[in-house]
């Protein structure tokens, strides 16, 4: 199943909330994200506004789960409710709906002013996987340890992921503290207990499952994007000096499990319908992984940046898109679960970091700096290798369209601190 592109689409829209028909919000009418204050309210963005969907007269059946405090119960319902949802927010936050002037004056009592609140993790996420989708991220990164064949040869076959933890997920903002942990180079004997040195970020999109499967029934690729609720981005922070040491043979731990941030607004998929495109595989390599459809249009043109701001200055590191990811979310979702695994409504899965064939499209410092062989000049001088305390790192995502109206994803934030000490 794939969204149509439909009324709630149309760029001739503009709502009574003046921030939201701003050329550069990310919140315009057509978007309409999900998200969770504090002390638990669930919230729609609508330009520099949230509207607490509690206090809402909304549909019967998506009511009560927009009561709750978390996106659960919403995630935990059908494409058909989240749709019903969708084009009711539209509707009553349309400024030329002809009953606008009744909206404008109930509904306007429930915004509430986005800087006035902190945002939470808007779900209870029961596990985590992160993905390795970028074949170019892969590539970049095996060209620094194996230079004669970067690509393993599983990789054209299986989606490879880890699992990843899911009680360190934080929201845009908390801060990052450096982790310690066992570290040895390969000039050195023996490893040393202490503060990471090479601390990384990694440029991520991850999509929240809604509806799961039961245990033993594996989802078919026609039906998996039914299972997919919406996406926000993520940082894989990252201590390569941990995970160089301990990642054989069973893959990373406690090098990126001390912390991940996701940002606060879950984009539906439904928004992302005008800028889904085709899949980068065009036929895949076993045909439980490949559908017409996902071929067509299995990928969303979403541009991602990174930036660093630190103490002195704010400068962008690189810039990309997800339609270079080798695997679709469809075929992660269908992988995952074709042993039977059991994905739940509030899973977190997430693509691996984002890179794409072009040098400033390298989505972490480890391939920006060859392993810190080639630091990144700052304008003022500066140099970074990997990342320092103080800096901060911030993800940026939005999709445009000729004819439609662009749509964003806010931010996601972390600023390092300095490591505890031991
Ligand atoms: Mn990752």
């Amino acid at each position: 199943m794939t969204y149509r592109i439909g009324e709630t689409h149309d760029s001739k829209w503009r709502s009574w909330v003046d921030s939201a028909n701003d050329s550069q919000t990310d919140f315009p009418i057509q978007n309409l994200p999900f998200g969770v204050f504090r002390p638990g309210r669930i919230g729609v963005a609508i330009g520099n506004q949230i509207l607490d969907l509690q206090r809402c007269p909304l549909p019967i059946e998506t009511a009560q789960a927009c009561s709750s405090k978390s996106l659960n119960q919403l995630l935990a319902l059908t494409p058909a409710h989240w749709s019903e949802l969708r084009l009711w927010l539209s509707r009553a936050l349309r400024a030329d709906a002809t009953d606008w002037r009744e909206n404008r004056s109930r509904l306007s009592e429930f915004l509430v002013p986005m800087n006035a609140v902190e945002m939470q993790v808007p779900a209870e996420i029961g596990d985590y996987t992160d993905f390795y989708a970028s074949i170019d991220h892969a590539t970049n990164v095996g060209r620094l340890f194996r230079p004669d064949h970067p690509l393993l040869p599983n990789y054209k076959y299986v989606p490879i992921a880890y699992h990843g933890r899911t009680s360190s997920i934080v929201i845009s903002g908390a801060p990052i503290h450096r982790p310690n942990g066992q570290i040895k180079t390969s000039a050195m004997d023996a490893p040393v207990f202490g503060p990471s040195r090479s601390l990384d970020y990694e440029l991520e999109v991850a999509f929240f499952i809604g509806g799961g499967n039961t245990l033993g029934e594996p989802v078919p690729i026609q039906s998996a994007e039914s299972r997919i609720f919406g996406l926000c981005l993520l940082n894989d922070w990252s201590a390569r000096d941990i995970q160089s040491w301990e990642y054989q043979p069973l893959g990373p731990f406690l090098a990126k499990s001390f912390a991940t941030s996701i940002s606060p607004w879950v984009v539906t998929l439904e928004a992302l319908a005008p800028f889904r495109t085709a899949a980068y595989q065009q036929s895949s390599t076993l045909p439980h992984l490949e559908s017409g459809e996902n071929s067509k249009q299995g990928a969303i043109d979403l541009i991602l940046e990174v930036l660093i701001q630190s103490k002195q200055i704010c400068m962008r590191l690189s810039r990309t898109n997800t339609k270079n990811l080798y695997w679709t979310m469809a075929q992660m979702v269908t992988h995952h679960t074709s042993n039977g695994c059991n994905l739940l409504s509030g899973d977190l899965l997430a693509t691996g970091t984002v890179s794409g064939p072009a040098d400033d499209e390298r989505g972490c410092l480890l391939e920006l700096t060859r392993n810190g062989a080639e630091p990144i000049r700052l304008p003022n001088g500066e140099t970074r290798s990997f990342l320092e305390d103080g800096d901060e790192i911030i993800l940026r995502g939005y999709c445009e369209r000729e004819g439609f109206v662009r749509i964003g994803f806010g931010e996601c934030r972390g600023t390092i601190s300095a490591a505890r000490l031991r």
